[in-house]
């Protein structure tokens, strides 16, 4: 399969069709990205990136962060993780509040913002140093040792994040945040705030199309098991409101997130970053989704 050839020219027919989407601004900083940005980058196990467009800048990686979160969590406290968030998919948006009250608290999966709270209380409950033992996990099994949050977009969240605080605080009322509520939030928008290309993005996220282990260093993140069920809550779940359409169109386990990129896994042999600042009517990345349906089109690579 010529993946170099199949990208160029999929980029260039999704270049062509005009971009409805917008950009983000409930984050002030999210606003102040150039909107033609494109780009992209696969990976494959054996050590080979493809990239196009605008794939060597950084961007906020917002939601992605939460599978990073996720794994890590579930790294640390194996299978009782599901005592305290869900694995069903919402229909309805990133930060829904509506299913927390009938579900007591208990968010329905780790990937609408209210799980990810959740998610984060954990990483407060159980690493000494949360906000700089995230980082190092990423960096660890990342090939970049040098990422980093952005301060910027951090506080830019931090001082519009009234939503996520009243998530976080209803939560609590039920008994499933075990820290500080303005701990826990500022936390989760540390991590949202991780900024990388698409090309350390698609890199990142390898050991989803390894069973769990860092292709580069052997690190064993997850277990097989661990790792097939990472990949499928993606599947169900990483689109917000947009999750049966993605794996409609596209046909892969994937996250989006708020800044425009998108991660998609292909167990076994390649993933791919997609970053395109401005959304759809469901927040996410027009370009993004566009590109994936016609590139697993082409490549005839959906998982189905
Ligand atoms: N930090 C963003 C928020 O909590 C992340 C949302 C997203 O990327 N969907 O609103």
């Amino acid at each position: 399969m010529n993946f170099k050839e199949i990208i160029q020219e999929v980029y260039q027919e999704i270049e062509k069709i005009e971009d409805t989407g917008e950009l983000a601004s409930y984050i002030p900083e999210l606003a102040n990205v150039d909107p033609e940005n494109f780009g992209v980058c696969l990976s494959t196990l054996d050590d080979s990136s493809f990239g196009s467009g605008n794939c060597d800048e950084k961007f906020s990686i917002q939601s992605i962060a939460k599978v990073l979160s996720l794994c890590l969590a579930y790294n640390i406290l194996g299978e009782s993780i599901w005592e305290r968030v869900g694995v069903e998919p919402t229909g309805t948006a990133f930060d829904s509040i509506v299913q927390l009250e009938i579900n007591k608290g208990i968010p329905r999966n780790p990937f609408m913002n209210a799980g990810a709270i959740v998610v984060s209380d954990i990483l407060i409950s159980n690493l000494e140093n949360p906000k700089e033992d995230f980082l190092t996990f990423v960096r660890s099994i990342s090939k970049n040792s040098e990422l980093n949050y952005s301060e910027k977009i951090a506080n830019s969240e931090k001082s519009f994040g009234y939503r996520n605080i009243a998530l976080c605080n209803l939560i609590k009322s039920y008994g499933n945040i075990q820290n500080n509520p303005s701990d826990v939030v500022d936390f989760y928008f540390d991590l949202c705030s991780l900024e990388m290309n698409c090309k350390e993005l698609s890199e990142l996220f390898l050991y989803l199309a390894n069973d769990g282990i860092s292709p580069f260093n052997n690190i064993p993140i997850l277990t097989k098991s661990q790792s097939k069920r990472i990949n499928a809550l993606m599947q169900t779940c990483g689109f917000y409101d947009e999750s049966g359409e993605f794996a409609f169109k596209v046909g892969l386990p994937g996250k989006s997130g708020v800044g425009g990129g998108i991660i998609a896994v292909h167990p076994n042999r390649y993933t791919i970053a997609v970053w395109g600042p401005r959304l759809n009517k469901k927040g996410n990345s027009f370009k993004g989704m566009n590109f994936l349906e016609k590139f697993t089109t082409k490549t005839e690579s959906s998982i189905f």
